[in-house]
């Protein structure tokens, strides 16, 4: 059984390799992006809380998003693994988690960290589109959506080139410093993210054993 956690800059590739690593290892794969995304798009409390965070680039704060995580936690799925994407994302996040997880006794397998350098992050981000019927992530110019698809795909409001130097400076601000906190574990696999869809996969693959 995988308990897994993803973390990456923004545009790294996580949400693409999330969705091959669960149907892999068959666990769900939980992404606060995703769940405040769909709150937002459902109109709730939680989703215009959120969207004000969202569409500058920032944190939705840690005690909101940490109360998601645990109520998705309360979800019986969970009981066989997970893959944690985006989630933690500042030391506060991943302190709550560690609480969280030491009480039931559950322990971590392994820590993705996806790694990519900051020049090629705004180039992926801003040619990325999604077909909102099936989820699947394209890019415009590296992987293109077939025509059948293409009329329908959409971009995310967050990944103009504004707002992604913001994601950015928060990655490395806020999210960043979680790493040697997993380090100190002995739970971080690093994993260069650069490179086809088909081969960074291979390399998580590879570096779960
Ligand atoms: P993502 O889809 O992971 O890139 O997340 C999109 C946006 O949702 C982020 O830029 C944040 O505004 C918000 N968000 C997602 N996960 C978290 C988190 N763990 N903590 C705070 N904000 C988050």
């Amino acid at each position: 059984m995988k308990r897994l956690i993803f973390i990456g800059p923004p545009g790294a590739g996580k949400g693409t390799q999330a969705a091959r690593i669960v149907q892999r290892y068959g666990i769900p794969h939980i992404s606060t992006g995703d769940m405040f995304r769909a709150a937002v798009t459902a109109g709730t409390p939680l989703g215009l809380e959120a969207n004000a965070f969202m569409k500058s680039g920032r944190l939705v704060p840690d005690a909101v998003t940490i109360g998601l995580v645990r109520e998705r936690f309360a979800q019986p799925d969970t009981a066989n693994g997970f893959l944690l994407d985006g989630f933690p994302r500042t030391v506060p996040q991943a302190e709550a988690l560690d609480v969280a997880l030491s009480t039931d006794g559950v322990v971590l397998s392994a820590v993705l960290l996806l790694e990519v350098p900051d020049d090629l992050i705004v180039e992926r981000i801003t040619g990325r589109v999604t077909d909102p019927n099936t989820g699947r992530i394209y890019h415009r110019r590296f992987d293109p959506p077939p025509t059948d698809v293409a009329f329908r795909v959409v971009q995310r409001p967050d990944d103009t080139e504004d707002v992604v130097r913001g994601r950015l400076l928060a990655y490395h601000e806020q999210t960043a410093p979680i790493v040697p906190f997993y380090e100190r574990l002995g739970l971080v696999r690093r994993v260069n993210g650069v490179g086809s869809t088909d081969d960074v996969t291979a390399r998580l693959v590879k570096s779960l054993g």
